[in-house]
């Protein structure tokens, strides 16, 4: 992933680190190229500004242009800045509530709701014990329900049994009072998508969240779809309220604009990223880490 952005961003801040003295021209030369290769990667346009403002700003001053090696304090000043970008620290799914903690998923079709449902399910049970319980609210397409009871089976986490012809509110009725009942730590609800985000799919995840009470309602976005996810995140967050992202299909070759934009242009962080098809494919976000790849 990256792979373009990371080439380009890669060998335009190589050519500073080797020289000596730089000029403000050098700068303003190298920004413009970063300039470029971001908004080929597709990174909103206002992000891009902001960012290279910032980085111009710091790496101008006289302290920097004198120093020793400025190149190399350019490319740092790019780093920390592409860091500050994505999110300073990483931050996890937070299950700090009273149980059963609801877990809402939301997003639009074929997004990666229910993979991702079971990937983090198994993430919690595995490797942090909990209980959890998975919940399809996916009434609209026939077989969705059924694919998370599959999911459910092949990850060993318990699924709420399906009744036919149940409505989606009384579904997450349903799940949570069944975790209750069961003494589960999370029910992670995993709501139908769209093909795109339409007037009775938002007032369907307000109803949902409404019966709930969701800790995390977390958006599942395609980052292969760069600006459209960005687009999506704010109109999501704008009409339900999100708390995080899931960026899914991480593994695929996307420029990467999703990652970099999403997070400056809604202020909600990105919890873990899909990485693959198969139920290990879930990371962690590490802003640090995905800044390093970017920079090569
Ligand atoms: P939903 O409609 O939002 O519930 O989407 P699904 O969970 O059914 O996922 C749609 C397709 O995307 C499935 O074939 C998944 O295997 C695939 N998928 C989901 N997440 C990832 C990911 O992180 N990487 C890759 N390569 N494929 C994914």
């Amino acid at each position: 992933m990256f792979e373009s952005l990371q080439e380009r961003l890669g060998s335009i801040l190589n050519g500073l680190t080797g020289r000596g003295a730089l000029s403000e021209a050098d700068v303003s030369a190298a920004l413009r190229e970063v300039r470029r290769a971001l908004l080929e990667a597709d990174v909103a346009l206002e992000v891009v500004r902001s960012f290279t403002d910032k980085v111009r700003e710091k790496a101008v001053g006289a302290a920097v242009l004198k120093s020793i090696k400025p190149g190399q304090m350019v490319v740092k000043i790019v780093h920390d800045e592409l860091v500050d970008m994505l999110g300073a620290e990483g931050v996890a799914i937070d299950l700090n509530a009273p149980a059963p903690v609801v877990v809402m998923m939301v997003g639009l079709q074929g997004s990666g709701k229910t993979t991702t449902s079971a990937k983090i399910a198994k993430r919690l049970t595995e490797r942090q014990n909990k209980k959890v319980l998975m919940a399809s609210l996916d009434t609209r397409r026939p077989a969705a329900q059924e694919q998370l009871r599959q999911l459910g089976e092949q990850v060993k986490v318990a699924t709420l049994p399906i009744i036919a012809g149940q409505n989606p509110v009384d579904i997450a009725r349903r799940a949570v009072q069944a975790a209750k009942l069961g003494g589960h730590d999370v029910v992670i609800l995993d709501t139908a998508g769209r093909t795109h985000v339409d007037e009775p799919l938002m007032v369907e995840m307000a109803d949902i969240k409404k019966v709930s009470s969701p800790h995390e309602i977390l958006l599942v976005a395609d980052s292969l779809t760069g600006q459209d996810a960005v687009n999506l995140a704010k109109s999501f967050d704008e009409r339900v309220g999100i708390t995080g992202l899931v960026l899914t299909r991480m593994d695929g070759d996307g420029r990467g604009g999703a990652a970099l934009s999403v997070r400056a242009v809604t202020g909600k962080p990105i919890k873990v990223i899909g990485t693959g098809e198969k139920m290990d494919g879930l990371e962690e976000f590490h802003p640090k880490r995905i800044a390093d790849r970017i920079l090569g």
